[in-house]
């Protein structure tokens, strides 16, 4: 989905208290009155008419008509400018750049700090379905339960809880010294962190030492569990590759390994924890050995070996700890069925997930299949009729 910025500094003060308001009414309205979008904002009606009318046409808001009266509701769009705006005030991003990603659940764009220095926004969209031809049809858009039992803005609710998770784990895994970006910030449902100088693995056709770097992975996999967790989706797209100088040396580079992309991570307590941490490993082998012809003369690790590592040298349980900052274990389970009620199982599963400047030639789904939350919406409204 695109991300208009022009209009973020035309907005003025009734403006954003308007689209708030908006916001706040989206989360329990399927529509939002007008009057209901006055009182939430503290304006009158007649100021809000005008703000509304500037959110609508900058599609921050969409007008929607029900059987009994029309009102409007919260876009991506709208949420968007929201995050973006509270992200700007707390000094965290400035301008935006380039779009670098274009996930099923969310997109990845370049922005910059006052300074001029480069991050990386992401921004999830859950709730917008992209689905494959004749695996899917527009009957499974009745909604899911948890749509259902969160109401209207269970969109913004979902995609906000793939933020925290994300932020919150990335924190943790920093702190703990794992090679991951650096996150800078979370609002609603966007986080910001910094941007890795390199390219996903996927991209690179060849590398110096193979058997060095699956071991390194290999490793990353097994210190993941011994902290307690498992990635859930480690693969070649979501594994970035920089070159580092080595020290002491003339100019000598070697290729360093940075995990990315972490809503679906699991404690290694989960009920099926060593399925996925399996699949983990299974990934990178698949894809060492069709890439780099690379194959392993070590059957493992294995799940039950790298369990044994738990909190081995006092090291932390970061499953555990991540409770205490904020991401709670109820939070996780609704996430999960969510995303257990859309499919959504991670980049090397679906090949839908593609970089924007990457050879694309082998991805066997196309951009035609993408349809995007709004269409959701209407489509389920028709339906429902
Ligand atoms: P998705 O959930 O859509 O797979 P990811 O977090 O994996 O989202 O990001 C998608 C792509 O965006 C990555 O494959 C990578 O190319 C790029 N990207 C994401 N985060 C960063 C980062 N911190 N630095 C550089 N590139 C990044
Ligand atoms: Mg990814």
């Amino acid at each position: 989905m695109k991300l208009d910025t022009k209009s973020l500094r035309y907005l003025n003060p009734t403006d954003w208290r308007t689209l708030t308001g908006v916001e706040t009414g989206s989360r329990n309205h399927e529509v939002v009155p007008t009057s209901l979008i006055a009182t939430l904002s503290k304006s009158s009606v007649g100021d809000v008419q005008r703000s509304i009318s500037i959110l609508a046409k900058t599609n921050l808001i969409a007008k929607v008509k029900n059987a009994k009266y029309d009102g409007y509701r919260l876009t991506y769009g709208g949420l968007d400018y929201l995050a973006l705006h509270s992200l700007q005030k707390a000094g965290i991003a400035y301008s935006v750049g380039n779009q670098i990603g274009v996930g099923k659940e969310s997109d990845i764009f370049v922005v910059s700090d006052e300074k001029g220095e480069q991050r990386v926004l992401k921004i999830h969209r859950l709730g917008r379905v992209s689905f494959k031809k004749g695996v899917r049809n527009k009957r499974d858009y009745a909604r899911t339960r948890i749509q259902k039992e969160r109401g209207a803005g269970s969109w913004m609710y979902m995609s906000r809880l793939a933020a925290v998770k994300e932020h919150t784990f990335m924190q943790a895994l920093k702190e703990a010294g794992m090679a991951v970006p650096t996150p800078l910030g979370q609002n609603r449902h966007q986080i910001i962190m910094s941007l890795v100088d390199g390219f996903p693995l996927r991209q690179i056709d060849k590398v110096p030492d193979p058997a060095g770097l699956y071991a390194e992975l290999m490793d990353m996999i097994i210190q993941l569990a011994s902290l307690g967790l498992i990635h859930g989706d480690f693969n070649e797209f979501n594994i970035l590759i920089k070159e580092e100088e080595v020290e002491g040396t003339d100019g000598d580079v070697k290729l360093v390994p940075v995990l990315i992309d972490f809503p679906q991570m699991v404690s290694v307590d989960h009920a099926d924890a060593e399925y996925y941490f399996q699949r983990d490993v299974n990934c990178v082998r698949r894809f060492f050995e069709r890439r780099y012809g690379f194959v392993s003369d070590e059957p493992g690790p294995f799940f039950k070996d790298a369990k044994k590592m738990l909190g081995r040298d006092g090291t932390k349980r970061l499953d555990v700890n991540v409770e205490a900052s904020g991401f709670s274990k109820k939070m996780a389970r609704e996430l999960e069925t969510y995303m257990k009620e859309h499919g959504i199982d991670g980049d090397a599963q679906d090949r839908n997930t593609k970089n924007i400047d990457e050879d694309a030639s082998d991805d066997t789904e196309n951009e035609e299949d993408d349809h995007e939350h709004e269409d959701l919406e209407q489509t389920v409204e028709t339906e429902q009729g």
